[in-house]
C-alpha cells in the first residue's frame, strides 16, 4: 500500500511550542520503502501512538529538509528508532551539510549508527531502496533548505516544498508534480519573513497544476482563519484539488 501520513502539521514557532498542531513530520510508505520527513519535536510520541501502527522496524531513511528545530527536533531519536536503538547499523539520513557542521543538529554519536549519510545538493537524485528522491533548488530560507520530488515505479510524482520565501524559480523546480505538498505558514504576506503565504502558495499551485495539492506546516494565522473551511473556494480559484492537511491525515494513492 502506498500512502503519506501527516503525523504533524505545525509550522511556525507558536503552533509548535504550544502543540496546537503536532510537529511530528510526514511519513511516506511507497513501494515498500518507508521514510520520515522533517521529524520535529514530538515525532517519537506520535509515531508510537498513531494507529494503524507504522512499520517502525522497517524505516529506510530520514529526510531533513533543513536544520530548524521544528524540522529536526527529533532527528536523533528517529535515528535510534531506525537503527533499533543503535544496535543495528542501517538506514540513510539525507540532510543539508549545515545540519552536520557548526552547531550540528545531528549528534556525532548517532551518526555512527547509520549506514549512510547523503549530503543534499540542489537538483540531485538519491536512491533509497526502490525509490528515487530528487532535490529541488536551494530554497530561500536563511539556511540550506531542500525540497524534493519522489520517483518510483507506478506511483505519481510527489513533490514537497518546505519552508521558503517566494521566488519564481520554485515553479520550474517542482513542475510535473502530481501530488504537491506545500508548506504554507502565513495566511497573509509578511514582508521580510522567509515563509510562503497563502496567495503565494496558490500562485505556485495554479502554475504547476498538480492533480492534488496538500497545504501543511501551518502558522497561527492559517489556523485562526480556519484554512480547512476554505478548501472549496480555493479549488474553484485554482482549478486544482487542494486540501488542508490535519494531524493524522492519510493520503492513499
Ligand atoms: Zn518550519
Ligand atoms: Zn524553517
Amino acid at each position: 500500500m502506498n500512502y503519506i501520513k501527516f503525523l504533524g502539521t505545525a509550522g511556525a514557532r507558536f503552533v509548535m511550542i504550544k502543540q496546537v498542531r503536532a510537529s511530528a513530520g510526514i511519513w511516506f510508505s511507497i513501494n515498500e520503502t518507508n521514510f520520515i520527513v522533517d521529524p520535529g519535536p514530538g515525532t517519537i510520541v506520535r509515531i508510537n501512538k498513531t494507529r494503524p501502527k507504522l512499520p517502525l522496524d522497517k524505516i529506510n531513511a530520514i529526510y531533513l529538509s533543513h536544520r530548524h528545530l521544528d524540522h529536526s527536533g527529533d532527528v536523533n531519536v528517529m535515528i535510534e528508532v531506525m537503527t533499533e536503538g543503535g544496535f543495528k547499523k542501517r538506514g540513510i539520513l539525507l540532510c543539508p551539510e549545515d545540519a552536520l557542521k557548526d552547531d550540528p543538529v545531528v549528534f556525532q554519536y548517532t551518526r555512527k549508527f547509520l549506514d549512510k549519510i547523503e549530503i543534499l545538493k540542489p537538483n540531485t537524485r538519491y536512491k533509497v531502496n526502490n525509490i528515487e528522491i530528487e532535490t529541488g533548488i536551494n530554497q530561500n530560507h536563511g539556511c540550506e533548505t531542500y525540497g524534493f520530488k519522489i520517483y518510483s515505479e507506478k506511483i505519481p510524482i510527489i513533490g514537497y516544498i518546505p519552508d521558503t520565501q517566494y521566488f519564481s524559480q520554485i515553479i520550474d523546480s517542482y513542475k510535473n508534480t502530481d501530488i504537491l505538498i506545500i508548506s504554507v505558514v502565513f495566511y497573509e504576506k509578511r514582508d521580510g519573513i522567509l515563509h510562503l503565504c497563502l496567495s503565494e502558495a496558490l500562485n505556485i499551485i495554479s502554475a504547476i497544476r498538480p492533480k492534488k495539492a496538500i497545504l501543511t506546516h501551518f502558522g497561527t494565522s492559517m489556523l485562526k482563519n480556519k484554512i480547512w473551511e476554505k478548501q472549496e473556494e480555493i479549488k474553484e480559484k485554482t482549478g486544482v484539488d487542494v486540501i488542508a492537511a490535519y494531524d493524522g491525515m492519510i493520503v492513499n494513492f
